[in-house]
């Protein structure tokens, strides 16, 4: 049972038969053709997009993964403002390429080439430390919707409001990374809905194809686009096109930003009960479950012995739970069993 959706990549569950469907017509047509054709599915998608998500309003540019979403919403509000100094926030993850990687908060995945760029790094959640840096320099702010490999640590409503209006203030832009929090999976299209703000830019991947490899950035019609400023050769193909709209077709017929609320209230609720559980944090089916011990082991009973599969986070003791947005109550429960069974051992050697 897969309760890390190849890490909160697959959205509608393996091998949806419309995905499979929608592909396989489009295989039979044309896979792949470069952005020096105009691609009619790419309007299709832009548009059902921008419906599902309410950002109508913004433009769509296309990609392949989310280090390189990150990539060009830092380089294009450094294009849009001039400045080079970017804010991004402890523990935080955005890739692996080389702006990406630099604002990602772990020096043992950047190589010296990586270091050259002006990041700051602030805690998250502290208003009084984001206050104290001035920001009439900084082209953008990157901050995840909810941090995700950092073990699903959520940014709160009123700090994200604080920085939307300092980046309104100072003519910074905000970037919301949505890769993994966003496509429905919190129980809102993203993350950042729950603040009611709008920001600059929005990234978004993982989920977008159900494992296609497909990745987007959302740029608000104040950015005016230049020729020649973003550019890919594979970003928008035909194939990529079918996966992330028949992804947005499932998402929209079966209700699943509804059901991801659902069974992650449901989810979260049931294991607060259990014993050995420090914590539970996180929105809809994007969970983080904080054990009062390393939880790698468990991790392992729970594959090997009840064949569940989770997720790690950079905290040992943190398992984290991305399902796939089509999560039934049974599968719920048949986890909820499984991992109740797998902690036995556990609560034994931690009560002994
Ligand atoms: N941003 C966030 C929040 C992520 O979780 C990830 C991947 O885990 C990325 C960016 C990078 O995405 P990719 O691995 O597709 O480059």
């Amino acid at each position: 049972m897969d309760f890390y959706g190849g890490h909160a990549v697959i959205s509608i569950g393996h091998t949806h038969p419309h995905y499979v469907k929608k592909i396989e017509e489009q295989l039979e047509k044309i896979a792949f053709y470069s952005n020096s054709v105009k691609i009619r599915q790419q309007e299709e998608l832009s548009q059902k997009l921008g419906e599902l998500s309410g950002y109508n309003d913004y433009h769509l540019f296309l990609c392949n993964s989310g280090a390189e979403a990150n990539e060009n919403a830092l380089k294009l509000s450094s294009f849009h403002t001039g400045r080079k100094k970017i804010i991004a926030f402890e523990k935080s993850f955005h890739g692996r390429t080389s702006l990406a990687v630099a604002a990602t908060n772990d020096t043992s995945i950047q190589a010296a080439v990586n270091t050259t760029h002006d990041i700051i790094f602030l805690p998250l959640n502290d208003i009084g430390a984001f206050h104290e840096i001035p920001l009439h320099d900084v082209c953008a702010v990157i901050i995840e919707g909810i941090q995700g490999v950092a073990g699903i640590q959520t940014p709160t409503d009123e700090f994200l409001r604080s920085i939307r209006r300092k980046c309104d203030e100072t003519g910074a832009l905000l970037i919301l990374d949505e890769v993994q929090s966003g496509y429905g999976r919190t129980g809102m299209f993203f993350a950042h809905q729950f603040a009611n703000i709008r920001p600059d830019i929005i990234t978004v991947a993982k989920g977008m194809g159900n494992g296609f490899p497909v990745a987007g950035v959302l740029i608000a019609p104040h950015i005016k686009a230049k020729h020649g400023m973003l550019g890919t050769t594979f970003g928008g193909g035909y194939l990529a096109c079918a996966a992330a709209i028949a992804v947005l077709d499932v998402i929209k017929e079966e209700r699943l930003i509804g059901n991801a609320t659902n069974m992650g209230d449901y989810l979260m609720e049931e294991i607060k009960k259990m014993d050995g559980v420090k914590e539970v944090r996180g929105k809809g089916l994007m969970i983080g479950v904080e054990m009062h011990f390393n939880a790698s082991a468990l991790r392992n009973d729970l594959v090997f012995k009840h064949q569940i599969f989770t997720g790690s986070a950079s905290n040992k003791n943190t398992v984290r739970l991305l399902p796939p947005l089509t999560i039934t109550l049974a599968e719920a429960d048949h986890f909820l069993k499984g991992f109740a069974l797998a902690l036995q051992p556990y609560l034994q050697s931690v009560s002994q």
